[in-house]
């Protein structure tokens, strides 16, 4: 299993813990009809008309946990799905690290500014702590590209929309670096219903 997948120049996520599986979601639908699993060709069959229809609720038994690090207005897109858990590192409570992403499309005079004006950031947040600030208010000065941790933990049906909407060539290209690396793990845990979805959701 790809446990842990890096993402961008010092990001990740990783499959801390899983739930349900493929199984749990063909139990789920059989259970409108009181019927067993029916072996591999009839369960996929099945998993793959959930799937066409938008019957979605079976999908629901089963549950991913992800360590996620990422930046921050990754993590700002990232959050507007509501149908998950997020638990993030609080910067009220840290210390900020120097830990920042930079585009690797950047270079030149560009790259140079973006990097003066993060370490200036910085230097500007460090002085404040150390003059007594808050953390809490110090964080004000930081930057976006600032890297952020968080666990979120998802059901497959809200994972399936966020893929859908995050693979898409709309979204941002740095989430959707994050949305391959989490399609990878999903085909890895559900590799049944990761197939259906790539056949009839994903987008092109
Ligand atoms: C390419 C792209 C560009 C975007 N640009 C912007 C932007 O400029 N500004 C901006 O504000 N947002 C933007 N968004 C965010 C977008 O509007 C959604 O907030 C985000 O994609 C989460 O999607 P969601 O609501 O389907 O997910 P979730 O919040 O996880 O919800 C999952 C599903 O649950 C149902 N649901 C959840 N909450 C409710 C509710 N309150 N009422 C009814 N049904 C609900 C819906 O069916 C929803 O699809 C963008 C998203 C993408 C992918």
């Amino acid at each position: 299993m790809p446990n842990k997948i890096n993402v961008l120049d010092s990001g990740y996520v990783a499959l801390v813990d899983s739930m349900g599986g493929d199984k749990a979601v063909i139990e789920g639908a059989r259970r409108c009809y009181m019927s067993e699993p029916q072996g591999e060709s009839a369960d996929s069959k099945l998993i793959r008309h959930l799937i066409a229809k938008d019957h979605g609720t079976p999908f629901e038994h089963a549950y991913f946990r992800f360590d996620v690090k990422c930046p921050i207005f990754v993590a700002r897109q990232w959050i507007r799905h509501r149908i998950g858990t997020y638990n993030e590192m609080s910067l009220r409570y840290c210390l900020a690290k120097r830990d920042f992403y930079t585009p690797e499309n950047l270079s030149g005079e560009a790259l140079e500014i973006y990097k003066k004006t993060i370490n200036g950031a910085f230097d500007a947040y460090e002085a404040i702590v150390a003059s007594g600030v808050k953390r809490e208010q110090a964080r004000g000065v930081l930057p976006l590209s600032l890297y952020t941790l968080y666990y979120w933990t998802v059901n497959a049906r809200s994972l399936m929309n966020f893929l859908k909407l995050r693979l898409d060539k709309a979204a941002q290209p740095e989430i959707q670096e994050y949305a391959k690396a989490l399609l990878e793990i999903f085909r890895e845990t559900m590799p049944v219903t990761a197939k259906a979805f790539e056949e009839k959701v994903m987008p092109k």
